[in-house]
């Protein structure tokens, strides 16, 4: 049984003081107002969590921090009259009225509003009066209000929103171009005809559609008065740096200016574009070859990248030597592009003695693939509904896969809890087994102690693994940046590396709302804080092309169309700058005036190794700032899906297509 007035005033403080709601009149509302009794039915378990639900016919209830950020926003005083547009469940309503005088809640579908009125009645909640009806008008019988709280987006602020505020009176509405990805903007009424405008940052709310809001088919029902920055790209494309193509001798000279740095981290935006592997290869040969930089760390599983790192180093197979990268998702790595980079290695490393070598890791030293197909392989045996709802989370594991329906079937599936230990048993029972292998690997900084620390670690990550969300997250990527640390270590004291892993894992994560609304940090984080102007991030993004993915964790690659970036996104600013390929460098020095008028957050689009271009907004795209999560941004502007091996890239004269097999 939920303790809900734990979770309550968890969620108060956790999610919503913590993150700077400082308004000691909503922080109590905010824990006097039952969410529990907002959410659907079966829903009451996740009242608390930190995120929007779905409340039927397409709708959510509001993010517990979004409501009260503008809650605060509208600086409710006791005894203001306050109109909110869009009640859908109450909640919000529900919550000014335990500040305001009175609340005038308009919703504009008529099961959610008798349903939400219910609830009033069940709660004593009387100072609220609801209607159905179309709230982009407002509500003029009641006006003018002290406060307005509009809880779904608009092309632009509503007209008869701001007549129907009193002088002094604050709208706090999202605001944007893109149906589902807005600003949250704060408009206070200084005069009859002069207003304040501030931007509180990006939010995602659904749709406000009517007379001033959205028509049903998505186009803005009034003349647009959103003005786009034209003269973005334009600033965009004076300070980048054109890129040859990634296979040009020259590609990476640009690059040299970070060959001073100890980690160099390369990011991608898709796991399956050969231009971020082939740029990121050119990268690295250039580092490793006239740099000396000592190796290449990459988003992979510690074994498997360790039989590549003998062959590169070129050590004897060791017996019972399974090829690298045989499991999901096997584009990944066994692709041209890194096969290619693997043979430069080989050749480089040729006539080097080993402590001259450069070596090949991988970072996640836990088998997280290995450990995901374990588990569902046993829930698929046991409890195929169960599987659907791991299958989903696991979704989570992978950068910025979102699953709105992942709460419903959590539900519907008993059997997920149930499972619970004999999941993690069997993660342990592998873990174990594969320790052994690690163990013996010739390179000597992965220590008894490492292992006894990894054993020790292991059943907490695999609970947290188990049920998804920001811990596990936080683990996987703490521990790859404590894997880096250990092999600089084991490579002398000013050894440099270069990580290769995906945007989300490489782009602070202080600069998405991956940090600052869910808590997660990430290796790019992590490096900025420890080594300081030491590392480099480096992201790397496209518009449109192909690329190669799967519809769900475990299924088979295909190769999919990228759709073009979205109205409004930072890869939209990109593409309009009309060039193919290009460096831009947002270090110190630069453009500082460019660099201020990116810090605004906006939509970037975050691909992992599962593409669902159906819903690609709410399953691909978040909030995010370019100059806040990276040094440079490398762009290219069209994009082809890499090429997996196939038999007839193998070797003559090796053992299959050795280190990788076939
Ligand atoms: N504050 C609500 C809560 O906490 O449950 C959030 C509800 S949801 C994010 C937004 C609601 O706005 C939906 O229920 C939707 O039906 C409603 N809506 C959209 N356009 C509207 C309009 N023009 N007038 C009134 N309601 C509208």
């Amino acid at each position: 049984m939920v303790d809900f007035l734990r979770a309550r005033d968890r969620m108060v403080d956790f999610h919503i003081a913590r993150r700077g709601v400082r308004d000691t009149a909503v922080l109590a509302a905010m824990r006097t107002v039952p969410r529990e009794a907002f959410v659907d039915p079966g829903f009451e378990e996740f009242a608390y969590e930190d995120s929007p639900l779905p409340i039927g016919q397409g709708q959510t209830i509001s993010q517990p921090y979004v409501v009260a950020l503008m809650v605060e926003a509208a600086a409710l005083q006791p005894g203001d009259r306050v109109l909110e547009v869009g009640a859908g469940s109450g909640y919000a309503s529900a919550v000014a009225s335990r500040i305001a005088g009175h609340v005038y809640a308009i919703e504009r579908l008529g099961e959610l509003a008798s349903e939400a009125a219910a609830r009033f009645e069940r709660l004593g909640y009387d100072n609220i009066t609801l209607r159905v009806g179309d709230g982009s008008r407002g509500w003029p019988e009641a006006a003018p209000f002290d406060a307005i709280l509009v809880a779904a987006g608009a092309p632009a602020a509503p007209p008869a929103l701001r007549e129907q505020l009193a002088i002094g009176g604050r709208l706090v509405i999202p605001v944007g171009e893109a149906r589902r990805m807005q600003h949250l903007r704060k408009i206070t009424r200084l005069g009859e005809d002069s207003y304040d405008e501030q931007d509180l940052g990006g939010v995602q709310f659904v749709p406000l559609i009517g007379a001033q809001g959205w028509t049903e088919d998505g186009q803005p029902a009034t003349a647009r008065a959103y003005v786009r920055d034209t003269s973005l790209p334009a600033r965009i494309s004076a300070a980048a740096e054109p890129l040859p193509d990634p296979d040009a001798a020259d590609f990476a000279a640009p690059f040299e200016r970070y060959a001073g740095r100890r980690v160099v981290l390369l990011g991608e935006a898709s796991h399956g574009t050969a231009e971020f592997y082939r740029a990121r290869a050119a990268i690295t040969r250039r580092l490793i070859g006239r740099h000396g930089f000592r190796f290449v760390a990459v988003e992979a599983d510690w074994p498997d990248a360790a039989t590549v790192n003998r062959y590169v180093r070129h050590l004897p197979l060791r017996a019972g030597t399974v090829p690298a990268f045989q499991r999901f998702p096997t584009w990944m790595w066994r692709n041209t592009d890194v096969a290619a980079l693997v043979d430069w290695l080989h050749a480089h490393n040729a006539d080097r003695e080993h402590a001259e070598q450069a070596g090949f890791y991988g970072l996640d030293l836990y088998n997280l693939t290995d450990s995901i197909a374990a588990v569902l392989h046993y829930l698929d045996r046991v409890d195929p509904a169960a599987a659907a709802v791991a299958r989903e989370r696991y979704g989570c594991l992978t950068p910025w896969q979102k699953e709105p329906a992942t709460y419903g079937r959590a539900v519907l599936s008993h059997g997920y809890t149930r499972c619970e230990q004999a999941v993690v048993q069997q993660c342990r029972d592998l873990l174990a087994s594969r320790l052994d292998y690690v163990r013996q690997d010739g390179e000597s900084f992965l220590d008894a102690a490492q292992s006894a620390r990894l054993i020790a670690a292991a059943e907490h990550y695999y609970r947290a693994m188990y049920y998804g969300g920001a811990q596990s997250w936080n683990l996987r990527d703490t521990h790859m940046f404590e894997t880096l640390r250990h092999l600089l270590d084991a490579h002398g004291p000013r050894a440099k590396a270069i990580v290769w892993a995906h945007n989300s894992h490489i782009g602070d994560a202080r600069h998405t709302d991956m940090g600052a609304a869910r808590d997660q940090l990430n290796i790019g984080q992590l490096c900025r804080e420890h080594f300081g102007e030491e590392a480099a991030l480096i992201g790397l993004g496209t518009h449109a092309g192909t690329v190669a993915a799967a519809d769900d964790w475990g299924d088979d690659m295909a190769v999919k169309r990228v759709l073009p970036s979205r109205r409004g996104s930072v890869e939209r600013l990109c593409h309009d700058t009309g060039l193919p390929r290009f460096l831009l460098d947002l270090g110190p020095g630069q453009d500082e005036a460019l660099r201020e008028a990116l810090l605004a957050p906006r939509p970037q689009r975050f691909i992992g190794v599962i593409y669902r271009p159906d819903t690609e907004l709410q399953s691909h795209y978040a909030e995010a700032t370019l100059p806040g999560q990276f040094d440079a941004y490398v762009w290219f502007d069209e994009t082809t899906a890499v090429t997996p091996l196939g038999p007839q890239h193998a070797r003559p004269g090796m053992p299959e297509t050795y280190p990788f097999g076939l």
